[in-house]
């Protein structure tokens, strides 16, 4: 020790700040043992319009999160985000926060002078994304170029620099029809927990919030996911237990007797940050070296993981904060309906999006394919705006974050970004969806009509679609054949005019 430093007053050791997590941060990898504030902000459904089970799965997360955290924890309620931590003085050194969960958020932080640490909840960081993409041109950011690249660089499911069972994807074994007679999988329900006193009171503010005027979307109902860590491991444990083997094949089927099938539903825990994706990768991939899981099964569900929701979550700060609002390469321009608001399935007559309305309304949960070639596709076929479909969808789903929508809805669904996220728009005719559920069979419309009373609005739509934005498409080697069909229909004008003037579908 020098003299000078002997001579010096002793350092006052900085107070340590208080961590602010989001209702998207309260598993225990974002926490490491310190002080942490919650808050409680009923203006965002105000704000935004929320399904009424998306609302109490928040409130009763962040309640139960509170409660475990004890003396360490202070959940607050407050309409604004920003008020409640200036007037506890949470600003600059005293306020610290994981990663940014939005631009929004980021804004915010950036605003307050709080310290950001790195990223957490995700399998690779944002470094690790940006190197990879640098000098990529936006058409070579494909997803599956950069799972391969993953699988290799963390090793998961590889032998030494080769994919365990000679390939990286098993995608053609995991398209599979539902199996043919069947009303369900015959799997048993998916996992539910059972509500106790948070969610008494959770229900007493939101009916108390009702009847002060706010307008929830969709209805309530007992609580279906996870809102504490013990919870997410039961329901992880049971998805491994009673679903993990039909998850690969059935990845893609609908029936009208099984809104779940096969689906984990872990997208909820794991978007409030109860369960790290890779603690599911490291389970699914176990049960495989065990011999208790097939490979189709274990690969497709890793992909999804590693795969999809890191290269969405990477994808929104990467395509910056403008991406939805700027993205309209369809010139897709149409308010959505009424009933999409309503989510009111009954005003519906396609059996098919009457089914997946009705569910959302009842749960506000959807699988990949319901949402994707029903919603989507429906949504994408009639030209809804997208922005407003990103709304929809994030307002709705009780997995529905900020980062999660741009991607899937803009990019994937609509192709609003123009070929960024999805090499071709995925729209498809009625007889994609007559394949893939059993949904036809009840429907007052049929898959295989494009003109007159019964006309499928799916498949009459898909070309109506394709003469709408044949000029925005042409230029795209992939539409080249769909195109070609077009070309070729005798009764184009027909479908269009029909398509035009239809009311119900
Ligand atoms: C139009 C549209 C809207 C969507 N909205 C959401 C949303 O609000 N929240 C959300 O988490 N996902 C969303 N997705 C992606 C995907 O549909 C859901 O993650 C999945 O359906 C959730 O159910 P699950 O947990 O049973 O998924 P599983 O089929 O069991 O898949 C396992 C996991 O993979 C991850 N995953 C798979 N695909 C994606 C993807 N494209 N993007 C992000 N993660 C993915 C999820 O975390 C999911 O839990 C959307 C996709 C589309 C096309
Ligand atoms: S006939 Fe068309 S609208 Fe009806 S369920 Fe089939 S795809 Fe959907």
């Amino acid at each position: 020790m020098t003299d000078a430093a002997a001579a010096s007053p002793p350092a006052v050791p900085r107070a340590t700040p208080t961590r602010w997590l989001t209702a998207e941060q309260l598993g225990p990898h974002f926490d490491d043992g310190g002080s942490i504030i919650l808050i409680e902000n009923h203006r965002v459904f105000r704000r935004r319009a929320t399904h009424r089970q998306k609302a109490h799965l928040y409130l009763a997360a962040l309640r139960h999160r509170a409660r475990e955290l004890g003396h360490r924890g202070e959940l607050v309620t407050a309409e604004s985000y920003e008020d409640a931590l200036r007037e506890r003085g949470l600003i600059g050194g005293a306020l610290e926060m994981v990663g940014a969960t939005s631009w929004a958020v980021r804004a915010l932080a950036e605003q307050l002078e709080a310290s950001i640490l790195p990223d957490r909840g995700f399998v690779t960081a944002r470094e690790e994304f940006a190197s990879w993409a640098a000098e990529k041109k936006p058409s070579q950011l494909v997803m599956d170029r950069y799972y391969r690249e993953v699988r290799q660089r963390t090793g998961i499911l590889m032998e030494g620099d080769r994919p365990l069972g000679g390939q990286f994807s098993f995608d053609h074994d995991n398209r599979e029809r539902p199996p043919k007679g069947a009303v369900t999988l015959g799997l048993p329900a998916p996992w539910a927990p059972l509500e106790d006193d948070i969610d008494v009171e959770v229900r007493e503010t939101l009916d108390r919030l009702e009847r002060e005027g706010m307008a929830f979307l969709g209805t309530d109902g007992p609580r279906r996911f996870a809102a504490t860590r013990a919870e997410a491991l039961a329901a992880l444990d049971d998805f491994i237990e009673t679903r993990l083997g039909d998850f690969g094949p059935y990845e893609d089927a609908m029936l009208a007797g099984d809104g779940v099938m096969a689906h984990s539903r872990l997208s909820v825990p794991m978007n409030l940050g109860l369960l790290h994706p890779l603690e599911i990768v490291e389970r699914v991939v176990a049960e495989h070296a065990a011999g208790r899981a097939p490979l189709n099964s274990v690969e497709g569900l890793v992909r999804q993981l590693i795969g999809w929701r890191d290269w969405v979550w990477h994808l929104y700060w990467h395509l910056g904060p403008e991406y939805t609002t700027s993205s309209n390469a369809l010139d897709a321009r149409s308010r959505l309906p009424e009933e999409w608001w309503a989510l009111d399935g009954a005003a519906i007559d396609a059996a098919c999006l009457s089914h997946v309305m009705a569910q959302v309304r009842s749960e506000g949960w959807a699988h990949h394919i319901q949402r994707l070639m029903v919603l989507g596709n429906h949504a994408l076929q009639r030209g809804y705006d997208p922005e407003e479909l990103t709304r929809w969808f994030q307002g709705a789903f009780v997995d529905g974050t900020p980062w999660v929508m741009p991607a899937n809805v803009v990019g994937m669904s609509q192709w609003a970004d123009g070929g960024v996220v999805a090499t071709k728009p995925y729209a498809s005719g009625g007889a994609y969806i007559d394949r893939m559920s059993d949904f036809c069979g009840s429907c007052r419309f049929d898959p295989t009509k494009r003109l007159g009373p019964d006309a499928c609005p799916f498949t009459a739509g898909y070309w109506a679609f394709l003469d709408r934005v044949e000029p925005r498409i042409r230029g795209n080697h992939r539409m080249a054949q769909p195109l070609a069909g077009l070309r070729r229909l005798a009764d184009r004008e027909q479908i269009v005019a029909q398509e035009a003037a239809r009311s119900r579908y």
